[in-house]
């Protein structure tokens, strides 16, 4: 009998976003004339712009072509991409690339799980709590805890509480980490890190020799011009962090799928026998033996997003959504409500009023406003008593569903 990887059997039955589902099918079903608005799910809403979707629509046409068809394309993407990305992305931050530090990939979640491959399971692994669930289960999937307590914290992971009192920004750990996560701009809080927080995370992984996962999923949501777009405006950060950016949420490829990961040649760990290794030379080999490419076609859309054009429409759909964060900010703070997010971040972190559970305000939420949320203890034990909004709905959408809310809490 083929045994299974029972680490899987740790992991707490898929419990946030199938219960949100549960808990809105049977809403609807009893209430079938209710206008449900979903500010749940991070997912986008507007269309490809016109200038990528024409560079996708080009590209699949060069595969109709003998003379244009292209087949396996390079592992770690094509140059076409890795250089609109340095030239346009990277270089006007002041950081410099080169093009074999740049993976392109069908996106970010598959990224930062994967990357767990090319460590040793016996490495002290540090998380944010509340945290985007990926960083925790891939964890759990691949070995390196042992069961949940009853908080939902695996024995074997840090968790680094970001909370109201340190303004949702993890503190070092008490006990030396090996390997730490970072998200920012943050999901689920919508938090943000100034360079100088960010420069004490790269003075600590130094000082320790750990290696920062930078999960930059949403810097292009940032508004505040003080505020870095990536680790690497930070100085010593190529020899100790790697970086994760995706089309996802930038240019609405949720579902066309591309991402990419940064590795600087600088970054090394260390073998069993205590030897430095280069990190990027591992990924590389990683890459090449198990992923064969993001597709040509969805290369070259996402390539379109770094023309002029592409650029400015891509933007306009950012301050689209950056614009429903507003409303959304607004509307709930004059509503009397506490929020968090939403400045630099798709995001509204939300304190639940009169010190309700996430749970009970998504349920009145769902009942009284018919409007879907994310309970901030979905993300972890320190998300309890907040509430998520997403501001990627279409814009009447959430003009309505702040209104509800307004007239509900009045
Ligand atoms: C949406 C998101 C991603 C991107 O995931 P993709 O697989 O690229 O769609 C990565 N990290 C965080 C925190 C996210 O919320």
């Amino acid at each position: 009998m083929a045994q299974i990887n029972d680490n899987y059997l740790k992991l707490k039955a898929g419990y946030l976003f199938p219960e949100i589902g549960r808990r809105v099918r049977a809403f609807a079903a009893a209430n079938p004339d209710a206008k449900v608005i979903r500010l749940g799910i991070g997912d986008v809403t507007q269309p490809l712009t016109p200038t990528v979707l024409k560079a996708f629509h080009d590209a699949v046409d060069d595969l109709a072509k003998a003379d244009t068809f292209m087949g396996y394309g390079p592992e770690q993407g094509y140059d076409f991409l890795i250089d609109a990305i340095i030239e346009k992305s990277y270089k006007p931050l002041g950081v410099e690339l080169k093009t074999t530090e740049m993976f392109i990939s069908d996106g970010s979640k598959c990224d930062c799980a994967n990357i767990l491959d090319i460590f040793a399971l016996d490495n002290t692994v540090a998380i944010g709590d509340p945290v985007y669930p990926v960083y925790n289960d891939t964890n759990v999937m691949i070995g390196r805890t042992g069961e949940a307590d009853e908080k939902g914290y695996y024995k074997g992971l840090v968790y680094m509480p970001c909370n109201e009192e340190n303004g949702f920004f993890p503190a070092y750990p008490k006990e030396k980490v090996d390997v730490i996560y970072l998200c920012f701009p943050n999901n689920p809080t919508g938090a943000v890190a100034t360079k100088e927080q960010l420069k004490g995370w790269v003075d600590y992984a130094l000082a320790n020799n750990s290696i920062i996962l930078f999960d930059a999923a949403y810097e292009a949501f940032i508004t505040d011009p003080a505020i870095p777009h990536s680790i690497y405006e930070v100085e010593g950060a190529k020899k100790c962090a790697i970086e994760f950016r995706s089309f996802s949420k930038t240019a609405g490829f949720t579902g066309v799928r591309c991402g990419l990961v940064i590795v600087p040649e600088e970054l090394e760990g260390t073998t069993s026998t205590g030897e430095k290794y280069s990190v990027n030379k591992l990924w590389l080999r990683r890459q090449t033996t198990k992923f064969n490419g993001a597709s040509y076609p969805v290369q070259k859309a996402a390539a379109a997003v770094y023309t002029d054009e592409g650029w400015k429409e891509t933007k306009a759909v950012i301050d689209y959504y950056m614009e429903n964060a507003r409303i959304i900010r607004e509307g709930l703070s004059a509503a009397g409500l506490t929020v968090y997010g939403g400045v630099n971040a798709p995001y509204i972190w939300l304190k639940t009023p009169a010190g309700m559970t996430s749970w009970d305000f998504f349920d009145k939420l769902l009942t009284e406003c018919n409007v879907v949320g994310t309970p901030g203890s979905g993300f972890g034990p320190s998300g309890e008593g907040f509430f998520r909004l997403s501001a990627f709905g279409n814009r009447d959408n959430v003009i309505e569903a702040v209104e509800r809310i307004k007239k509900n809490l009045k």
